[in-house]
């Protein structure tokens, strides 16, 4: 008998590449310039090893889609980029039809490269912009220009993408709402299918934090951002792109299904260090030592544990990641969806809290389901923080991008 899609649990498959060739002055992402291939290779080992540790958990799924994010996963070699690879389908079953994305920073893949990854399945690019002013990409320590970017973009296509996100940034030192509405027609003028738009944040740890009192005076204001993202969500939605997630825009289609997954409390498994999964109803992030990540892996016996955080999550957890997570989506909180999930009605639960938000206009009630509008959508952490009383909402939201 054969064995279709809907025969099986859908899984989501994530894996971490740590490996960039320069550090960005804003990233606090899990990622560092190697200080030789050695290590690349003794990584990708060990991711291989992890993975098939989980085959037999796997039995059951289907996976279909799958997601290699960093990091830059085309700072690998050649080689160890393909094992990596092809080692996902030798221990999951991958549905022909998954979603199967890597993300690519401009100048780090040549055609041969693009065209292997076709060769291992690869249908989707995410390749990082961030602007198309090249004085901006300066500031923020971008390992590349903006010819670069057309040159990959270009690459891509050739080799037979026809699924390209692009990655743009708001909140920049030096822009203008002028250079992001440039950033921006660039982008369209290239006709990518899907793009991110994310807002710069000054994250502890990173060089932009240790300078932040002299960046001030060159940082849009937070009223000046604002409008910067009622510009572009405007720009992109009157070019076909339409806002589907907080910081997500797509053409009809090209929903990332990915992070949707994410959104939607479906089950992913994540290897690599940093790699956080949701499977079984726990959720569970491992180390982020690379070093520590191999030994343990390799080791069955170390002293190492590759697993940092481990939770099964109760009732009234899963419920507060659900609505944290369904905020973010432009379609928001369906009551139907949300009785039928946790046999209680949102609006008895969370009514009265968000009664202000409605009347404020940062919550539309719509027939039978609640969204942030774009007003609530650019102060959702503060939001969210309120109405479901949490200190910080970093702990789950760190590791979805
Ligand atoms: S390329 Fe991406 S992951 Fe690497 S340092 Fe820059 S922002 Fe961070």
């Amino acid at each position: 008998m054969k064995i279709d899609l809907y025969d099986k649990k859908r899984l989501g498959i994530y894996v971490h590449v740590p490996f960039c060739i320069s550090k960005c002055a804003y990233c606090d992402f899990n990622s560092f310039v190697p200080k030789s291939e050695t290590v690349m290779t003794e990584y990708v080992d060990a991711v291989i090893s992890h993975m098939a540790d989980y085959r037999e958990a796997g039995r059951g799924y289907v996976a279909d889609s799958v997601y290699f994010g960093g990091g830059t996963p085309t700072a690998l070699p050649q080689r160890e980029l393909r094992r990596l690879l092809s080692s996902v389908s030798k221990n999951f079953d991958v549905s022909k039809k998954a979603e199967f994305t890597v993300e690519v920073n401009p100048g780090t893949a040549d055609l041969s490269l693009f065209k292997m990854m076709r060769r291992c399945g690869v249908n989707r690019i995410s390749m990082g912009l961030q602007s198309a002013d090249n004085r901006e990409l300066a500031a923020l320590s971008r390992c590349h220009t903006r010819q670069e970017f057309v040159d990959s973009f270009r690459l891509a296509r050739q080799a037979g993408f026809d699924n390209i996100s692009v990655d743009l940034m708001f909140g920049i030192p030096g822009q203008t709402m002028a250079s992001l509405l440039k950033s921006l027609s660039f982008v369209m003028m290239l006709e990518p299918e899907h793009v991110s738009l994310y807002n710069l944040k000054i994250e502890p740890g990173t060089p932009f934090y240790e300078n932040r009192n002299e960046l001030r005076a060159v940082l849009p204001s937070e009223e000046v951002e604002f409008e910067m993202y009622r510009a572009a969500i405007d720009a992109l939605e009157k070019r076909g792109y339409l806002q589907y997630e907080i910081s997500n825009f797509a053409r009809f289609g090209y929903r990332c299904l990915h992070n949707l997954k994410y959104w939607n409390c479906e089950e992913y498994l994540g290897f690599g260090v940093s790699a956080h999964s949701y499977f079984n109803s726990n959720r569970f992030a491992f180390i982020d030592s690379v070093d520590r990540y191999i030994a343990a892996v390799k080791d069955k016996n170390s002293p190492v544990t590759v697993t940092k955080e481990s939770e099964t999550l109760e009732a009234r957890e899963r419920m507060g990641e659900y609505i944290m997570l369904r905020f973010r989506l432009a379609d928001g909180i369906g009551s139907v969806d949300f009785a039928r999930r946790f046999g209680v009605s949102f609006e008895s639960l969370y009514g009265r809290k968000i009664e202000k938000y409605v009347k404020d206009g940062f919550i539309e009630k719509r027939e039978g389901s609640y969204a942030l509008t774009p007003a609530g959508m650019f102060v959702s952490n503060y939001i969210l923080s309120d109405i479901l009383e949490f200190e910080d909402l970093g702990a789950v939201t760190g590791n979805i991008t």
